[in-house]
């Protein structure tokens, strides 16, 4: 399979559902192996939360180990205070306390920002579960000098043919996931899997709470995913360009090895640039370098772009000769000439108005720009060395510069 269709929004968005339906309609195996090996299937998922932990850590992915850590807690305050059937004492109210919690605990990580766990940000989150805890034990107390007896059975009723969690907290608990998953398939960021498959897989062990070893298979199921979402965001870190979170040179260069035998390949270059920098600055210079990514990553054609090095970016084509992707360039060339870029503190106004208007990064009177970039392009048809192609990319590239830029040549 190849990686973009194991990252793509609707892979992420079924993958947590389908492994956990697989468990489900296995649960009886599950049950029997879980048996067998008791002792390891109950410490499985805090062995799995734990190295999730370090490891969001090691990788600067401090939000998954946040999650981590929700998930961590909650699955030991089910191992100690809720091994006993939901009819007894306060169970049910706690079980409804930790399915009314844990899924804001996981979106509360939305409200941080990514870095080591070292940080007085992870101290915040740890403070504020804690809170949690705190609140649930207020309430336990209350519950247990007589109150909400009226509310117990008025709200917090249950359809057992359904679950036997209350009714209002499995519709909260489908109404989260629902909206997670939204934000899964239109971001598609590791944070929105993080989140999403964790209050996921808690939603089934909480709804599904009378069913053996649900949380031990359920957390476990979550520990898994989180592993295999901090992998796959520690790949995306070394394969992306850090400023503009397209592919970057590593990235290209793999994929050079799997081209085929038919393919094109495009160079694309800023017009002149450097006078671009010399005019706004190199911060500046840095945001039209995002800008630009993030246009030129929405070309046609089916084809990839990187960024090769500086405000140099690479396209390919694979399967399709020159004739076949001119349009596509065409395209991209016309929308990146028309897209008016807005750039926060201009304020250095062009040193001189000639200097900024004469070469391409046109400067008007409001905080919008415009750049425009010139594409060479050649294919596989003399040589299938890519290097080849590239090198003649080049030439091309060159002849649209020396010709008068803002073009595509071949
Ligand atoms: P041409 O139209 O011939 O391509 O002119 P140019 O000025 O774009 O070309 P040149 O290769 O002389 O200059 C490229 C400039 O791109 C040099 C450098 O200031 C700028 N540049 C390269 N990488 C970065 C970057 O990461 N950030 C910023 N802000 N500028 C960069
Ligand atoms: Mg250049
Ligand atoms: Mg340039």
């Amino acid at each position: 399979m190849s990686p973009s269709i194991i990252t793509s929004n609707w892979f992420r968005f079924s993958f947590p559902l389908l492994l956990a339906a697989v468990l489900g309609f296995g649960m009886n195996n599950v049950i029997s192996v879980t048996q067998a090996n008791l002792g390891i299937a109950m410490n499985l998922p805090t062995v799995l939360f734990l190295t999730a932990i370090i490891l969001g850590h090691t990788f600067n992915q401090s939000r998954c180990s946040m999650v981590a850590l929700a998930m961590l807690i909650t699955y030991s305050l089910i191992q100690y205070r809720l091994q006993t059937s939901l009819s007894t004492g306060t169970t049910l109210l706690e079980l409804s306390l930790m399915s009314v919690l844990l899924p804001i605990a996981c979106l509360l990580t939305y409200a941080f920002k990514d870095s080591n766990i070292l940080t007085r940000t992870f101290i915040y989150y740890c403070a504020v579960l804690l809170m949690f805890i705190a609140w649930s034990y207020l309430i336990l107390q209350h519950f247990a000098s007589g109150g909400f007896d009226n509310f117990i059975d008025d709200l917090l009723f249950s359809v057992p043919q359904v679950s036997k969690l209350p009714f209002v907290l499995v519709l909260y608990l489908i109404a989260l996931s629902g909206i997670t998953a939204i934000l899964v398939l239109k971001n598609n960021r590791i944070a929105d899997v993080v989140v999403y498959s964790a209050i996921v897989t808690a939603s089934c062990t909480f709804i599904f709470f009378h069913v053996p070893y649900v949380s031990s298979t359920m957390f476990s199921l979550s520990g898994v995913l989180l592993l295999v979402y901090l992998v796959s965001a520690s790949h995306e870190l070394a394969f992306n360009d850090s400023l503009t979170g397209i592919p970057g040179r590593h990235a290209l260069e793999m994929d050079l090895k799997h081209l085929g035998r038919k393919y094109s390949i495009a160079m694309l270059d800023v017009d002149h640039f450097k006078s671009f920098n010399d005019t706004y600055g190199h911060d500046t210079g840095d945001d039209v370098l995002k800008l630009v990514a993030s246009r030129l990553a929405l070309i046609t054609g089916r084809a990839k772009v990187y960024r090769y090095g500086g405000e140099e970016f690479t396209a390919i084509f694979k399967g399709k000769y020159v004739d076949e992707v001119l349009d596509h360039l065409e395209l991209l060339r016309v929308d990146i000439e028309e897209y008016e870029m807005s750039l926060r503190n201009i304020a250095s106004r062009p040193k001189s108005d000639v200097d900024g208007t004469k070469k391409r990064g046109k400067a008007k009177k409001t905080d919008t720009v415009n750049i425009t970039i010139s594409i060479g392009v050649a294919d596989s048809t003399t040589d299938n060395k890519p290097e080849s192609v590239i090198k003649a990319a080049d030439k091309a590239l060159y002849k649209a510069k020396q010709t008068g830029r803002n073009k595509v040549a071949y």
